[in-house]
C-alpha cells in the first residue's frame, strides 16, 4: 500500500475536490496526449516528451511526466491519496479501479482517471504519519507524489529491538511509514493490549506516539511478505511492545491482554 499526494486542480481546486466526491474518482490533466494505454510510454520522459509534442506553448509539461506515468503505471488499488487544492490537504481517497481515459466522461475537465473512494481518515493525520515529506526522488511540484521517508526514526523500534529476536523483516514493515499510517489510521493511538494513550498521559508532547507491532511470525514465511496494515500490524505502547517479544517466541496481542486481565484480577 502506497501513499500519494495528488493535487486536484491546478485552475478549479475546490470544484474539482467535490467533483471527486460526488463521482467517486480522481483525475489528472494533459488529456490531448490521448489513452496512456494506447501511448505505450517505456518510462515518464517519454510522457514528458508527448506533452511538450501536444502542448507546445505549455512550460509545465515535466511536472505532468512523471505524475501520469504513477498515475497510470504505479498507483494501485488500495493506495491512499492525499488530495491537495489551493495548498491545502483536504481529504483522502482510496483507489478502488485501474487507470481509465474517457474524453466524453471528464471529471472537472481531466481524461485520465481511476474509480476512487472517499475515505474519512483525515489528510493531516495521514501526512503526518507517513513522515509529513515525499519520498526520494520526487519533486513536491509534480501533480502526483509518491509520500514518505524511507525509514521512520530509529529511536521509536530502540526499546523492543534491543536483545530481542524481532526479525529483520518485521521491524522493516513496522518501520514502514506508509504501513504505519494505515495501521494507525485504522486503529487510531491506543495500545491495543493495555489501551494507554501517549496524549492522555503526556498531552501534547505525547501526541501521535505509539509503536506499531507486526503480529505474523515471519521467521518461517521465504520471500516477501504481504502486509495488511490492519490484520498484520497493531498499535502496542513500548511496554506491552516489549512484553509480546519477550522470551523466545513472540506472544500473540491476544495472550498478551489474557495475561493483563489476570493479573489485574489477582
Ligand atoms: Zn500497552
Ligand atoms: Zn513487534
Amino acid at each position: 500500500m502506497q501513499i500519494w499526494r495528488l493535487v486536484a486542480h491546478h485552475e478549479q481546486g475546490l470544484a474539482a475536490v467535490e467533483a471527486m466526491k460526488s463521482q467517486g474518482r480522481i483525475a489528472i490533466g494533459w488529456n490531448d496526449i490521448g489513452d496512456l494505454r494506447e501511448i505505450a510510454a517505456k518510462d515518464s520522459r517519454a510522457i514528458t516528451k508527448a506533452i511538450k509534442g501536444a502542448y507546445p506553448t505549455l512550460k509545465n509539461a515535466h511536472l505532468g511526466g512523471p505524475s501520469l506515468w504513477d498515475f497510470h503505471r504505479s498507483m494501485c488499488p488500495g493506495d491512499l491519496v492525499i488530495i491537495s487544492s489551493l495548498n491545502a490537504r483536504r481529504c483522502v481517497f482510496r483507489v478502488t479501479g485501474d487507470y481509465f481515459f474517457d474524453e466524453e466522461d471528464q471529471l472537472c475537465e481531466y481524461s485520465h482517471q481511476r474509480a476512487a473512494e472517499l475515505t474519512d481518515l483525515s489528510a493531516e493525520q495521514l501526512w503526518h504519519e507517513v513522515g509529513a515529506c515525499y519520498a526520494d526522488g520526487y519533486n513536491q511540484r509534480w501533480t502526483l507524489v509518491l509520500c514518505g521517508a524511507e525509514e521512520t526514526p530509529q529511536e521509536e523500534s530502540a526499546t523492543y529491538q534491543e536483545g530481542s529476536r524481532h526479525s529483520v523483516t518485521a521491524t522493516a514493515i513496522e518501520r514502514n511509514p506508509a504501513a504505519r499510517a494505515a495501521c494507525l489510521t485504522h486503529f487510531g493511538y491506543d495500545c491495543q493490549a493495555c489501551g494507554f494513550n501517549f496524549a492522555s498521559t503526556y498531552g501534547e508532547h505525547g501526541k501521535h506516539y505509539i509503536h506499531v507491532h507486526h503480529r505474523v511470525e515471519l521467521a518461517s514465511s521465504d520471500g516477501p511478505v504481504y502486509t495488511d496494515p490492519e490484520k498484520d500490524l497493531i498499535p502496542l505502547c513500548p511496554n506491552c511492545h516489549a512484553m509480546v517479544h519477550r522470551g523466545k517466541d513472540t506472544m500473540s496481542v491476544e495472550a498478551l491482554r489474557q495475561l493483563l486481565d489476570e493479573n489485574k484480577a489477582s
